[in-house]
């Protein structure tokens, strides 16, 4: 029989009925009705006025404050119809998470009353406190303005709780002298830098008519749903977002029948609630389905522009949190909640292209867009070989790393997967080059004969970390819980800065007489000589892999955020950020101090809850046994019975342990480094998270032992299969 918590835990649960959510509409009437569109914006306004911030929106023209107080105006007059009283600049700063600095619509008069007000100023620019966000010293309490700035290209909306509706206005958010604390301004630049150099790549291509080049971006989002009456009883998952503690359950993911199975019928209604809610905001969520551990669940909108997606996708964490609440649910957006089981990431496709020449990573069917994907495509593999590094940095969280490089998640070496059919088209065009005279060769291998590239090809590796899937790379790395605002900065970015070389190329080999098509096989055969190493096809999470991939083919790995983080000091990295435009010295140097704090943090937390839960409820639970059991033995020697030691030997031995390790651990978080965040996240990774583990080891063998009864946390068993 379970704890009496526990007990009560299993009646709440029993008693739950799915909640019923409104009757769900056909999506024609509630698609994006919460947000303040272009369709809007072009009824509303005037036709001039509507112009000028379509402009700004598609072009990235400026915008003025006459056309901001008009925009102003009708977008207040939308959002107080639909019941908005207040307002709010949204932003991210770097934390993962979102910050809303909400404002009434009034303005107090000087005769005591108060008018209804909004204008462009307030629209287009806030002002909360910079000095209490994460800015990794760029902002002194004594110099606290910040502001935030209305980003056009990401349209407005409403948020609805239970007590009114806000209007949200998504914003960067700025420093007074101007540097990014956010992580929407470098996804920003980063775009536009991509932009700039894929128009001067397609203009070399001889393309004449080119629309501005955007990224864009699909995440696959992976959440496990927990009873909120177990995580109610679980600290570490309210606290750490994941167990501490918790041996193995009797049936785990073994039996592979959870991937696609039948969603539960309350899983099921969240669902809907969590759809219909997206579809109000204007967010395409189209996929949903069960994932392979038990209780993990999927949800993937459509793709879109990467600044757009990457607010979605915040809002999406937000809206799974808020009505797993409603439900009855926690919802867990941590990469390893459970050990043992399958943790979560958030795959983000990602891609780049345009209006005019679509999608510029699509290998098409002709050979003239053959060599524009080709280009693009060796682009990529240059970037990711030069800076993969930096991808894993753009990864690297505390709970990220229980799942990079665990055999379950891609491994926290970054390579590139291309699929059999594409790794052979670029073998073939760097061998072409390499037998006999290079124009000969090239005319030999002719693009006639490039195999034509199935937008599909059939087979997929999920064991590579940064996979070309069909029209798209798909960085599988990416953490559940993290912002996709950093990995497609780096992403955007390397390749930006690999085109300027790739572009640099082709404008030599044309001025040397090549033809484009020479030029352009040039480059790729030079960028599979230097890079193709990164190029890995195998299996992703062989030791064997892991062993090539660092002594054969000098690519890094770094297993742990303390290994990764300091690759921001680099002075490639540095020069790198700075040459695209996207981050100064100071905005990276504000990353790193900000994202190993966050670490160290997060690791310092996670220790005193993990000694707290020790002996405040572990030992206490186990004692209670021993206690009992030691009654017995001695009831067995004076009736003379058969005494039965073997148990209560073990008890004791676990105890001891849990004890003496306890205070290891004690003393250990006593003695962690001052002032030096590298000595800090060294400490964090080699000395805190393996004396946590040997704790571990001791408290999930005492679970296997100690009477149910007395046993305090609800167990994996319960967490994941009872709902
Ligand atoms: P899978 O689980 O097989 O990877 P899903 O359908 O779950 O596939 O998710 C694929 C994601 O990739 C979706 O978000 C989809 O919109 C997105 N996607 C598809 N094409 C592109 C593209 N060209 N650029 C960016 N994302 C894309
Ligand atoms: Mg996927």
């Amino acid at each position: 029989m379970p704890s009496a918590a526990r007990l009560q835990a299993y009646q709440q649960i029993q008693q739950r009925q799915p909640v019923a959510v409104e009757a769900s509409q056909p999506l024609a009437t509630t698609w994006a009705d919460d947000v303040f569109t272009l369709e809007r914006m072009k009824g509303a306004l005037p036709k001039a006025v509507f112009k000028s911030i379509q402009r700004s929106i598609r072009q990235g023209s400026k915008l003025d404050l006459s056309v901001a107080d008009a925009v102003a105006q009708s977008m207040k007059e939308w959002a107080t119809a639909h019941g908005a009283l207040y307002y709010a600049h949204v932003f991210y700063p770097l934390t993962n998470l979102t910050a809303e600095k909400h404002d009434g619509f009034i303005s107090p008069q000087s005769d005591g009353s108060a008018i209804s007000e909004f204008s462009g100023k307030f629209l287009v620019q806030g002002e909360p406190d910079g000095s209490s966000f994460p800015n990794g010293g760029i902002r002194s309490t004594f110099e606290a303005r910040g502001y935030t700035a209305w980003d056009v290209t990401s349209p407005a909306y409403l948020m609805r709780t239970p007590n009114g509706v806000t209007l949200c206005i998504p914003t960067v958010f700025v420093s007074w002298t101007g540097e990014a604390l956010d992580k929407k301004t470098p996804l920003l630049r980063s775009n536009a830098a991509m932009d700039q150099q894929a128009r001067r790549l397609l203009q070399l291509l001889g393309e004449t008519e080119i629309a501005p080049v955007n990224s864009s971006c699909g995440a696959e989002q992976e959440y496990f749903l927990v009873d909120e009456a177990f995580a109610a009883l679980r600290p570490d998952l309210r606290l750490a977002g994941r167990t501490l503690y918790g041996a193995p359950p009797a049936k785990g993911q073994q039996f592979d029948d959870h991937y696609f199975g039948a969603i539960p019928e309350r899983v099921q209604v969240f669902m809907q609630d969590v759809e219909q809610q997206l579809y109000r905001l204007g967010i395409p969520a189209k996929t949903r389905h069960n994932e392979v551990a038990p209780g993990q669940f999927e949800i993937a909108p459509f793709h879109e522009a990467a600044n757009v997606a990457t607010d979605h996708q915040q809002l999406i964490m937000t809206v799974l949190r808020s009505t797993a609440k409603r439900h009855g649910f926690t919802c867990l957006l941590h990469e390893k909640p459970f050990a043992g089981v399958n943790g979560s990431g958030k795959h983000v496709n990602w891609s780049v292209g345009n209006t005019t020449q679509g999608n510029l990573l699509d290998p098409g069917d002709t050979p003239h867009q053959n060599l524009q994907f080709l280009l693009f495509c060796a682009a990529v593999i240059r970037g990711v070989h030069r800076f993969g590094p930096l991808m894993r940095t753009a990864i690297a969280t505390a709970s990220n790393d229980h799942r990079l490089g665990a055999n379950e998640a891609p491994p926290a070496i970054i390579s590139v997967y291309l699929g059999s059919q594409l790794e052979d088209v670029f073998s073939q065009i760097q061998s072409g080059s390499l037998s006999g005279s290079a124009s000969k060769a090239l005319m030999s291998l002719g693009i006639d004969t490039l195999p034509e590239l199935n937008r599909d090809p059939g087979d997929r590796n999920r064991t590579s970390p940064f996979a070309f899937t069909g029209n798209r790379f798909e960085f599988r790395a990416v953490g559940s819980g993290q912002s996709v605002a950093g990995p497609l900065v780096v992403l955007n970015t390397i390749l930006a800065d690999s085109i300027v070389w790739v572009a640099d190329q082709l404008e030599d080999g044309l001025k040397a007489g090549s033809s484009l098509e020479e030029a352009g096989f040039q480059v790729i055969k030079r960028t599979m000589d230097d890079h193709g190493a990164v190029v890995f096809g195998g299996d992703g999470y062989s030791s064997e892999w892991h062993h090539k991939a660092v002594e054969e083919r000098g690519l890094e790995n770094l297993r742990t955020t303390a290994d990764a983080l300091p690759v921001l000091h680099r002075p490639e990295i540095r020069e790198l950020f700075e040459r695209q435009g996207v981050l100064s010295p100071v905005e990276l140097e504000s990353r790193f101090e900000v994202y190993a704090e966050q670490y160290v943090l997060a690791i310092e937390v996670e220790a005193r809850l993990a000694l707290r839960l020790a002996r405040t409820q572990v030992l206490p639970a186990v004692m209670a046994y021993q206690r009992t059991l030691t009654e017995v033995m001695l009831e067995q020697k004076h009736l003379r019975q058969p005494v039965t030691p073997e148990i209560p030997a073990t008890i004791a031995e676990g105890i001891g342990i849990v004890s003496s390790r306890s205070t290891d651990l004690e003393r250990a978080i006593k003695s962690l480094p001052e002032s030096d965040p590298v000595a800090q996240m060294r400490y964090c990774a080699e000395t805190l998270l393996p004396l946590m583990q040997v704790l571990r080891g001791a408290v999930d063998g005492l679970e296997e032992l100690v009477d149910d009864n007395l046993w305090p946390l609800p167990t994996y068993e319960e967490m994941l299969f009872m709902r």
